[in-house]
């Protein structure tokens, strides 16, 4: 079935199957070449190993040869798990463990600034075990009482917030050279006042943050658009081990709702995000959030289908009205119809197409409001982008 004309494969091209193989295939990838790594390491055999011959020789470690495949998660951004296909929303995007982090290797790492033959630095002069306890409980006590550093009367007047190119930028609009273009050409908002000049700062858990009249998420939120596959549960846990979007979110930091639901076999969009606010006005009925749906159904189908369906059909908890509904599509018998609903009953669709005698065989979400599905394949899960997430939260009065 298409979506907007261009969803109709989406069984065929991706799907479960299509997301299995890709996972199957990099987890042989790896797990061959750890296996490689391993024989490598294990070939060297005791006393031969580059740690070993390098405290023969007395000398540091060089660059080249320090270990950076041990201490599990390094510091390195090419690794699989830093930046990068935060678009799929797959493991490995921004934030994801594994990005940045104080590994091996990094600065003050064994081996570096100043780590290099002939310029060693002589051993520090060994520390009495009294001495090595005191600063561990000066440690000790430093971290337990972090808190209290922040009470301590300012010296001199620090600048509160964050500057406004900087929240800006990490919002995903662009490097902060651009974000100052932005407020250059006044298309910057905060608490609904241009901003005219650089140098404003802000506070993005409480200002409102505008840019071309939407809303920036500034704040630590994620906002996921999932094309779900017919057989999928609409639960982040499945008790019955059933495929649910738990399994498409996995890993993440942050725990994730799901706005909505679509039944087991109906397929198509479905948002995520761990905006709870947001989640929850756009499924509540005063917010009235369209959503489109696709129907396979098996005609002829009445002229005055359309007409029907707008009128509102009886069902046995209620009346439902389409706000729009079209044919799209008709071969022969088959026929691919559109209806836009700003309810969200369970079935809801399927009921109504039944009750006027067109039993639904196949049904795909298209859109949620402004979110549409679009040719994104199914199984897979992407990143709204800023300006669908600024549309997103307009529609609800965010
Ligand atoms: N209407 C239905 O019948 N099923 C869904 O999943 C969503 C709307």
């Amino acid at each position: 079935m298409r979506s907007s004309g261009r969803n109709n494969d989406n069984r065929s091209s991706g799907g479960n199957g299509g997301r299995g193989r890709d996972s199957s295939r990099s987890t042989s990838r790896n797990t061959s070449r750890n296996t490689s790594r391993s024989s490598q390491r294990d070939n060297r055999g005791a006393g031969n190993s580059r740690d070993d011959r390098q405290q023969r020789s007395g000398r540091p470690p060089r660059p080249e040869e320090r270990r950076y495949d041990q201490g599990g998660r390094g510091d390195d951004r090419n690794a699989p798990g830093g930046r990068g296909r935060g678009g799929q929303g797959g493991p490995g995007g921004r934030g994801a463990p594994g990005g940045k982090g104080g590994g091996p290797g990094g600065k003050g790492a064994p081996g570096g600034k100043g780590g290099g033959p002939g310029r060693r630095r002589p051993a520090p002069p060994a520390r009495s075990r009294e001495y090595e306890a005191q600063i561990e409980e000066r440690n000790r006590e430093r971290h337990a009482n972090k808190s209290t550093a922040s009470k301590l009367p300012k010296t001199f007047d620090e600048p509160e917030g964050e500057r406004l190119q900087k929240v800006l930028a990490r919002a995903g609009l662009g490097s902060r050279r651009a974000c100052e273009e932005l407020i250059d050409q006044s298309r910057v908002e905060v608490n609904g006042r241009i901003v005219t000049s650089q140098g404003k700062r802000v506070n993005p858990d409480q200002d409102e943050i505008k840019v071309d009249g939407l809303t920036v998420a500034s704040q630590s939120h994620l906002y996921f658009a999932l094309n779900k596959p017919a057989g999928v549960v609409s639960a982040m846990e499945d008790p019955e081990g059933r495929q649910c979007l738990g399994d498409y979110v996995q890993n993440r930091e942050t725990r994730l709702f799901h706005v909505g639901r679509l039944d087991t076999e109906t397929e198509g969009l479905l948002l995520l995000t761990n905006h709870g606010e947001l989640a929850h006005r756009l499924t509540h009925p005063r917010y009235g959030v369209t959503k489109t749906y696709l129907a396979a159904i098996q005609g002829p189908i009445p002229r005055d289908l359309g007409k029907r369906l707008k009128e509102g059909v009886r069902l046995e908890d209620g009346h439902v009205r389409a706000d729009h509904f079209r044919v799209v599509e008709n071969t022969g018998k088959n026929y691919l119809v559109e209806v836009v609903l700003h309810e969200g009953r369970k079935h809801i669709v399927r009921r109504m197409l039944a009750e006027v005698g067109f039993p639904v065989d196949r049904l795909v979400r298209t859109g949620f409001g402004p979110i549409v599905l679009g040719d994104q394949k199914s199984g897979w899960l992407r990143r709204m982008t800023n300006t669908e997430v600024g549309r997103l939260l307009r529609e609800v009065g965010l």
